[in-house]
């Protein structure tokens, strides 16, 4: 069963959908587990239990939290069992129990007492720097471990439920995704964050199914039952017998989709759409190949250098493009300029403040505004090329272009200028509603236009794409942003000119179908998502992806063009052909 099918069959049933903005495209379904918020501190009020009675209150806590630690070492195993035994050793540390008994016997709770003892040592440790320095945190960890026993509360950071779970939490912070054991945790629904917050990208990352942003599911309790269903972006609750066979036929589906041969991207009537990826790091670019990448569609140079505070050097921004070129002989790889600034600042391009950064000097407005910067990063590009092309294996189709173009001055000053480094095809990106509204005349300058729909998104429903708060506008099924890409689209047929999408809608399998129908000719996304984008292709023909396009176009909102675009595919869907 399709997405479209299984949320057509939803619609007629009445149990509990929880909304949010899903991750991918997969539906992963099990028990919750929640994640505990930290623990306020202790306020330091006078005890009412006798010291004996809170001493022993105390005693018991730690050694429990001491207990539970090993216990979870023994069953981790490696290194883990290492760095859990030591946490164990800290809670039942002599020197720290003299000082919670100090405080203890000065008549303050044990909550205090563990809290304002474990801080004091904490700050002895941070002062020792180096090594013992770095176990404060762990120190803070066994604190609110033994505060909340104390409390008789759940302790915070990831849960350890003892079998595989759906991980609820208001959003994760990058230390506790570092601990995510991925066995056990079989999807993700954050309460907060949006389709750009860390959960989000460590979901694409790492391919996890997550909801993010579901308000409704913080009265979600532990061990209730759900299907996460990112396709759909809903979270459903206590699901029936039924409901979990028709997930579990997707999810099988897309194990199926994933193993499928790698092809070409292709309608099912032939029209080839070739499917790139999007990368950060020259690294990266093996995985893509080996997931089906026919090149590059968006390799974002600013990813190179966010730890930088001066600006690279030509030698080293050659060394990186030569080494991402050479994966890639005889095949596309488009590179944008430096994108600095809102999102992206780079301290060596944006160093004054702006109270609006998202509408302020960045893109191309900064290089610009540091023109050096980008004569030197065309140098490193045009010598990456060369160099590429004495090799044994040849070069890449080396395409470059610029983030944030806005206006028709800027397209011919960008392009002219690399053209004078001898970069042979050179395009902008259209994320602004001003070059997707001028895309007929852009289109007769530039070599070709690559649509970003996470910025066009944002500027055209004038939402901050990091805002949690407005995340339910970053959505770029809405017909406004479908509206702007068919200008692109259309003016890339009446100019001949290639348009690729290297935004995030370009990894949504549906609205990919759509994007083709609005006259994209590549699309560029995470590699994770390739196998689900060439699997939906394959099972509708260009007629079917326009009738589709139209469907959503004729929506009011993004949630009903999604709905339309699904049921306008229900009905045209093609079986693949048989390979
Ligand atoms: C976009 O805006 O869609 C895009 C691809 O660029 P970035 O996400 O890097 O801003
Ligand atoms: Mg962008």
């Amino acid at each position: 069963m399709t997405p479209a099918e299984d949320a057509q069959q939803r619609k007629s049933s009445t149990m509990t959908e929880l909304r949010g903005v899903g991750i991918g495209l997969g539906v992963a379904q099990g028990p919750i587990a929640r994640m505990a918020e930290p623990l306020a501190a202790p306020k330091d009020v006078k005890s009412q239990l006798s010291l004996d009675d809170e001493t022993a209150r105390v005693r018991e806590a730690v050694a429990a939290v001491a207990r539970e630690l090993e216990a979870r070492g023994a069953q981790a195993g490696g290194a883990a069992r290492d760095v859990l035994e030591a946490q164990a050793m800290i809670a039942e540390d002599p020197t720290l129990e003299a000082e919670v008994d100090s405080r203890l016997a000065a008549g303050k709770t044990g909550e205090f007492a563990v809290h304002d003892a474990f801080a004091s040592f904490r700050e002895q440790l941070v002062a020792l720097g180096g090594y013992l320095g770095e176990r404060a945190a762990d120190l803070d960890d066994v604190a609110q471990r033994v505060i909340a026993r104390l409390r008789g509360v759940a302790a915070p950071g990831i849960p350890d439920p003892g079998h595989p779970f759906v991980l609820v939490a208001k959003d994760l912070a990058p230390a506790d995704t570092a601990l995510l054991d991925l066995d056990k945790v079989l999807a993700l629904v954050t309460t907060e964050g949006g389709p750009t917050s860390h959960t989000a990208i460590l979901a694409r990352e790492k391919s996890i199914v997550a909801v993010v942003g579901a308000a409704g599911a913080k009265d979600l309790v532990d061990g209730q039952s759900v299907i996460v269903d990112a396709a759909a972006g809903v979270v459903i609750v206590d699901p029936t017998d039924d409901e979990k066979a028709r997930a579990l036929t997707r999810a099988a589906s897309r194990a199926a989709a994933a193993s499928a041969p790698i092809t070409d991207g292709a309608l099912a009537d032939g029209t080839k759409v070739p499917l790139l990826a999007n990368l950060g790091k020259p690294g990266g670019a093996a995985e893509a190949v080996e997931l089906g990448a026919e090149g590059v569609g968006l390799f974002r140079t600013e990813f190179l250098f966010l730890s930088s505070s001066s600006a690279p050097t030509v030698e080293e921004q050659r060394a990186a493009y030569t080494e991402l070129l050479s994966t890639f002989p005889g095949k596309k790889v488009v590179v944008r300029v430096l994108d600095a600034g809102a999102d992206k600042p780079l301290p060596f391009l944006n160093d004054a403040h702006e109270e609006n950064p998202a509408l302020g000097l960045r893109g191309l407005r900064a290089l610009r505004a540091s023109e050096d910067i980008l004569r030197e990063q065309l140098t490193a590009l045009a010598e990456a090329d060369a160099a590429t092309r004495k090799t044994e294996a040849g070069p890449a189709d080396l395409w470059v272009m610029a983030p944030m173009v806005s206006t028709v001055e800027e397209t011919r000053y960008f392009t002219a200028l690399a053209k004078d480094y001898g970069l042979k095809t050179t395009g902008v990106m259209v994320e602004v509603p001003s070059s997707a509204l001028l895309a007929d005349r852009i289109l007769q300058i530039a070599d070709f236009a690559s649509i970003g729909t996470n910025d066009l998104t944002q500027y055209t429903l004038a939402a901050d794409r990091l805002l949690g708060s407005v995340a339910s506008f970053q959505d770029p099924w809405h017909p406004a942003v479908l509206r702007l890409i068919r200008e692109v689209g259309a003016a890339g047929r009446t100019q001949g000119k290639p348009v690729g999408i290297c935004g995030e809608a370009a990894a949504d399998p549906l609205l990919a179908v759509v994007l083709v129908g609005l006259g994209a000719t590549t699309l560029s996304m995470a590699p994770t998502a390739l196998a689900d984008v060439r699997a939906s292709l394959l099972t509708h023909t260009l007629d079917d992806a326009r009738r589709i396009a139209e469907a959503a176009l004729a929506a009011d909102d993004a949630a009903s063009a999604r709905e339309a675009a699904q049921a306008a595919s229900t009905s045209s869907e093609t079986a693949p052909a048989a390979s």
